[in-house]
């Protein structure tokens, strides 16, 4: 397992897991970018309400929060490497 990365900003060595970068301050996020949990969560709602509207509310609930935790499992696998460096002005 490498445990150092390369900033793409200043070409400093960063530990992986660090939340800042020592040489230019840049912030370092992982994992599931915070847009597409929003995506995944207003989706689940949307269908939550949908169904629940159009069935029962029991089977909207519960399938909005399957829907939920299958499509965050799904962006847990998809974006398990994503690093991204992002510099504050
Ligand atoms: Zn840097």
């Amino acid at each position: 397992m490498d445990d150092q990365m390369s900033c793409p900003m200043c070409m400093g060595r960063v530990i992986r897991g660090a939340i800042v970068c020592r040489g230019c301050k840049a912030r370092i996020e992982y994992g599931i970018p915070g847009w597409a949990a929003t995506v995944v969560l207003v989706f689940s709602i949307a269908f939550g309400l949908w169904s629940g509207a159009v069935l029962t509310w029991w089977i909207g609930l519960a399938g909005g929060v399957v829907l939920f935790w299958l499509g965050l499992a799904g962006l847990q696998h998809l974006f398990r490497n994503r690093v991204v460096f992002r510099l504050k002005y």
